[in-house]
């Protein structure tokens, strides 16, 4: 069967690609490998009606194509944890605590934090997060890790740690190992009021009112019988005017182009052929930070009783929790505890992740009415959960990164600046403007 574009991979990038296509005219196909739309963003409901959110679950106010397709499609965005009253806890090995200053803070360590997020946010201003490749300090700045970045800035050991359990808190990879220029690009794109390496009011301040997987849903039925599931592409060819997609079945089809929206874990996976080297390169050198999300589903919001909001900072396996809607706690667990975490046996897994989160709110905390864990970073479909930008592979990945081979074009969130489900959007949008564009 010959197409005009065959899209590869239904999660929100190659959806909202096929929306912008099938709007223009264009026969579209999407090819999904799973039995389900919306890849990274999923959701379930409670007996009681309330839904879990299991991957993508917050946006922000500095996530704009995200929002703008999101009013066009009419779904409703309502303030997300961000304006949860109560304080946030902290939890690690010396002890637990709430609010601010974190306990292993000393005199000095709090004005110390807030120069160094005030100068974190100017080199932010330096970079231009389309091309960091321009900045004049590209290479230097890439290969210094954020936490060295900080201790060349005179940064005591106390501030390190605070920067650093709040990036384990993100699963994006500990600062040890991420690139400075990774940063501030990812800064730079999402420019807010405040100061330091990510604010959570633009970056996480919303979620859509009925769960972030409806955007997934709402997308696939308006391309109504434009979607195959079950579809796994292993091979890819492409020659202008006439592309081939293999299946792992062995079925071919054909298209004019390509659009690739897989993550950049299973496209390593798929044989590309009819595309440069170079492009091929850079495609493949970019990395996933893998991580797991566990989600709690209780009763009641017990955490409020005590002051507290359900946010959480921890350097147990768990790395973060949050409220992500009434008595449901959503929680990640970031990419150098993932390894703990696997090696523990399964049935001992959710028991371990609940005792860590009874150590910060209470005995309650062990009786959940239902829980999910969800191992992402092991999933075939998706090996990861964000782009991880270790030191030297911003410049590694190079400035081709993003860019589209006609027919081949490729969009999904690794190919923005941060990955995030702005990131998908942004760049499916893109990919089936500029394939338009092109005829
Ligand atoms: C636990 C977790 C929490 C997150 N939290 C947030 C958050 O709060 N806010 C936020 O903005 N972002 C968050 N993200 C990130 C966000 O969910 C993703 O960046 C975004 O959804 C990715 O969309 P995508 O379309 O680029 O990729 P995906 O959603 O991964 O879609 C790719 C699709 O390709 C399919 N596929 C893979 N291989 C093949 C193949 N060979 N053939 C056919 N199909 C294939 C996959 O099954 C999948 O459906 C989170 C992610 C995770 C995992």
């Amino acid at each position: 069967m010959h197409h005009d574009v065959i899209v590869l991979g239904a999660g929100l990038a190659g959806l909202a690609a096929a929306r912008d296509l099938a709007a223009a005219g264009t026969d579209v196909l999407v090819l999904e490998a799973r039995d389900r739309v919306g890849g990274r963003v999923e959701q379930t409901r409670t007996p009681d009606g309330r839904t879990v959110q299991l991957g993508g679950e917050v946006v922000g106010r500095g996530h704009t194509a995200y929002l703008r397709l999101a009013g066009e499609l009419g779904l409703k965005l309502v303030p997300s944890y961000v304006e949860e009253p109560g304080s946030i806890s902290r939890a690690t090995a010396e002890g637990c605590s709430s609010g601010e200053p974190p306990h292993w803070f000393g005199p000095g360590d709090t004005a110390l934090h807030e120069r160094l997020g005030a100068e974190f946010t100017a080199l932010a201003a330096t970079v231009d997060p389309d091309d960091p490749w321009s900045h004049p300090d590209a290479a230097a700045l890439d290969r210094l890790s954020v936490a060295g970045w900080l201790r060349s800035r005179h940064a005591s050991p106390a501030v390190v740690r605070l920067w650093d359990i709040g990036q384990l808190a993100l699963a994006g990879g500990s600062y040890e190992r991420i690139s400075l220029l990774a940063a501030l690009r990812k800064s730079a794109a999402v420019p807010g009021a405040g100061s330091g390496d990510y604010d959570y009011e633009d970056w996480e301040g919303l979620r859509l009112a009925d769960g972030s997987a409806t955007l997934a849903d709402v997308l696939a039925r308006g391309l109504d019988g434009r979607v195959r599931l079950g579809s796994p592409v292993a091979a890819v060819g492409i020659r202008p005017g006439r592309c081939s997609v293999r299946l792992a079945t062995g079925e071919v089809l054909t298209a004019a182009a390509v659009v690739s929206a897989l993550p950049v874990g299973p496209l390593r996976s798929v044989a590309v052929t009819g595309v440069s080297e170079a492009r091929l390169a850079s495609l493949h050198r970019q990395r996933q930070a893998v991580a797991a999300k566990f989600a709690a589903v209780y009763e009641r919001p017990f955490w409020c009783a005590a002051g507290l909001n359900g946010l959480s900072e921890a350097e147990g396996v768990l790395g973060s929790t949050w409220p992500q809607g009434e008595g449901v706690l959503s929680a990640l667990i970031p990419p150098e505890r993932y390894g703990v975490l696997l090696g523990t046996p399964a049935h001992l897994r959710v028991p371990e992740l609940l005792a860590e989160t009874a150590g910060m709110f209470g005995e309650e905390a062990h009786r959940p009415l239902a829980c999910h864990l969800r191992l992402w970073g092991t999933d075939p479909w998706t090996q990861g959960y964000v782009t991880q930008w270790p030191p030297g592979e911003v410049m590694a990945v190079g400035p081709l990164h993003g860019t589209h081979e006609p027919p081949f074009y490729v969009c999904g969130s690794d190919q923005w600046v941060a990955g995030y489900m702005e990131g998908a959007v942004r760049t499916g949008r893109a990919a089936a403007e500029e394939a338009l564009r092109r005829g």
